[in-house]
């Protein structure tokens, strides 16, 4: 394996940043997780775009112009000979002192892993998963805003655990208004009446590129698409649910908080959305 940290190249146990940077002490950074099918990276500009929305956001100077990064991002796929994987590209605040004031911290570290991941098993991509609600509310948009893909995923972490302790592989979360925002770590969809709703970024979901995607695909096959609020009630009575992330592609949900999702079996849109994108992904 080789991992790319400011412009060389590391074997994975050689691969190291210092205990001083902010990425580690404050979860002070940025990140994106992108996929490889057949050789290529996928949606690489959309997910280079959105790493330096990210960055400004929270100040952060990538200490490369974008182009630079889109090719050793390509580069370091090639370094690794991967068809298909799965690709994280970290900028964390980079070295400082131990107080948090990032001006300590004269340059941003940029980190690129290339590895295999297999978030789900592949029998549920089948039959489908089960969701609960996570008592862990998603932080309000107006604190930090669920655009910026940050380091820190702390809040999603306490709900990824409740979803554990709960039997689930998953669990939704909802926004301090009660609304549905998304899951730990995927947007969440639901069918109803041939219609395909999800949260917006204002909810509290992250702009996900694998929702544009789907959202995208839908369009061209003339299904409606709308960012709606959604309810828990609007979850348990949806004709279909699924979930959207780059490393889960799309997952069909079956049951959430033991309410079952229409027959309690993957839905026909979920499963022709699924077919589209896998030919959009492979195309
Ligand atoms: N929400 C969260 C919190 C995420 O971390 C992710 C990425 N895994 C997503 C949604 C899905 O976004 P994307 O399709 O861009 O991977």
């Amino acid at each position: 394996m080789k991992i790319f940290i400011d412009g060389k190249y590391y074997s994975r146990a050689d691969a190291k940043v210092s205990v001083f940077d902010h990425g580690l002490l404050y979860g002070d950074g940025v990140f994106e997780g992108l996929r490889i099918y057949n050789g290529k990276v996928f949606k690489l500009k959309e997910h280079i775009e959105r790493l330096y929305f990210s960055a400004k956001a929270i100040l952060l100077d990538i200490p490369m112009e974008e182009e630079d990064l889109e090719n050793a991002v390509i580069d370091t796929v090639k370094a690794n000979k991967k068809i298909n994987g799965y690709i994280r590209l970290v900028i964390t605040r980079g070295e400082g002192l131990l107080g948090l004031d990032p001006a300590q911290c004269k340059k941003a570290s940029v980190i690129i892993i290339v590895d295999d991941l297999q978030l789900y098993p592949e029998e549920y991509y089948k039959k489908g998963i089960q969701i609960v609600t996570a008592p862990t509310r998603r932080i309000r948009p107006d604190s930090l805003d669920p655009r910026i893909k940050s380091l820190n995923y702390l809040n999603n972490i306490m709900a990824k655990i409740e979803a554990k302790q709960a039997g689930c592989l998953e669990a939704v979360m909802l926004n301090s208004e009660g609304f549905v925002s998304e899951c730990t770590a995927d947007n969440i969809f639901i069918v109803k009446d041939n219609e395909i709703l999800t949260p917006a970024p204002y909810h509290g979901a992250l702009d996900g590129i694998t929702m544009r995607t789907v959202m995208e695909i839908a369009q061209s096959l003339g299904i409606k698409t709308s960012e709606s609020a959604i309810t828990r009630y609007d979850l348990y009575n949806a004709d279909e649910c699924f979930l959207t992330g780059t490393g889960a592609e799309i997952m069909p949900v079956i049951k959430i908080d033991s309410r079952l999702i229409g027959d309690g079996t993957p839905g026909s849109v979920t499963d022709y959305l699924i077919k589209h994108f896998r030919n959009v992904v492979m195309a």
